[in-house]
């Protein structure tokens, strides 16, 4: 089937269009610019930025996989979690085509969303694979028997995302907004072992599977500031560089520890921070060490887009499962387990 897939959760509107697990169309337009100077994203914002976006992204996708309205089977769009606002605006936007079309709509999870899309890239998704969901707003575990239905929360942080965690840490060093990209490539220039920044939730009496990222930002200001007072200039490359190792550190030694806690042989990353060059680089080689294959979708697919969304319709279709009923709710808190919005 050819689905269609909205996603405006944030700041990108996306839209995407897959046929089976084929990558067709994936426009994405960003209001990221609108937001830089306030140092995060201003919901209204956004809602405008998606309100004025919506129709041309929707005309460049369907240009660029050359199809036309009248072909889609099928709609998908991201019913929570995100900004209110802007979800209610894809919301509109994709019952508005469903009924004007006379086709389904499928009302997904956003985090769901993160995890199929790895389908576009290598495939079918393992049975029973562990997924870790690392993004601006989140940061779990998860045991994924069935990502159309059934997806187990096992374990997340206590406090900040580790994204929240690259931002903040990005604008403690003046980097700007948004902090993961900034970090990722000042880090190359620098030392991982240069600081030894803390592994939050790393004791023997932690909870093994979640996380804590919050004392690790306050720990990178607080290094930040001291070195400030004294007049040294500080080693933005070397800082950056030992932020970064410290949660890529703790967060593949998690996910490793998960899959052999699940006996799953496969381990699948999503969410934007999966973009991040070190964390693949880690999750790889820690993966093949302990006999786990990793799956972690090209970076473009890791930041929010709307082929994520269709992916997930596209497999929601092919299973079978009931689609939405058009007045289901836009759910800002929308809990990862409930995969489609009824
Ligand atoms: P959620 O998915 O939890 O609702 P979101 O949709 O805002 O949050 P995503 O777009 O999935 O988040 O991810 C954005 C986050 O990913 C930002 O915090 C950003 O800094 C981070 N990020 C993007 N690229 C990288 C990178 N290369 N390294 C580290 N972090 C990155
Ligand atoms: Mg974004
Ligand atoms: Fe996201």
């Amino acid at each position: 089937p050819l689905v269609l897939g909205f996603e405006t959760s944030c700041d990108e509107t996306g839209v995407g269009i897959v046929r089976g697990n084929t990558l067709l169309a994936d426009a994405v337009a960003s209001s990221v610019d609108e937001h830089a100077r306030f140092g995060g994203v201003v919901p209204e914002v956004a809602s405008r930025a998606h309100l004025e976006a919506m129709v041309p992204t929707v005309q460049r996708a369907l240009d660029d996989a050359g199809v036309t309205l009248q072909d889609i089977d099928a709609i998908a769009v991201t019913a929570g979690p995100g900004l209110a606002g802007a979800l209610l605006v894809g919301a509109a936007a994709a019952k508005g085509y469903a009924l004007a079309l006379g086709k389904p709509i499928y009302g997904v999870n956003h985090l769901a969303a993160h995890i199929c899309v790895d389908q576009l890239e290598h495939g079918p998704l393992p049975e029973g694979c562990v997924a870790m969901l690392v993004s601006g707003g989140h940061s779990s575990l998860l045991f994924v028997p069935d990502v159309t239905e059934d997806v187990q929360p096992l374990g997340q942080t206590i406090d900040d995302a580790a994204g929240e965690a690259f931002d903040k840490v990005a604008r403690v060093l003046g980097l700007g907004f948004p902090g993961g990209p900034l970090i990722d490539k000042a880090a190359r220039e620098g030392d991982p072992e240069a600081i030894a920044f803390p592994r939050g939730l790393t004791g023997p009496r932690d909870a093994p599977l979640d996380f804590s990222f919050s004392g690790l930002k306050t720990s990178v200001a607080r290094w930040v500031e001291h070195r400030e007072r004294a007049g040294d200039k500080i080693p933005v490359a070397d800082v950056a560089a030992s932020f970064q190792e410290a949660v890529v550190d703790v967060l593949t030694r998690k996910a490793i520890l998960a899959c052999k806690e699940r006996g799953a042989d496969h381990l699948l990353i999503g969410g934007g921070v999966a973009a991040n060059s070190r964390l693949r680089v880690l999750a790889e080689e820690r993966g093949a060490k302990a006999g786990i294959q990793v799956r972690v979708p090209r970076p473009k697919l890791c930041t929010d887009n709307g082929a994520m969304v269709a992916a997930l319709g596209s497999e929601l279709v092919r299973r079978g499962r009931q689609p939405s009923t058009l007045d289901f709710p836009a759910d800002s808190s929308q809990p990862v387990v409930d995969v489609v919005a009824r």
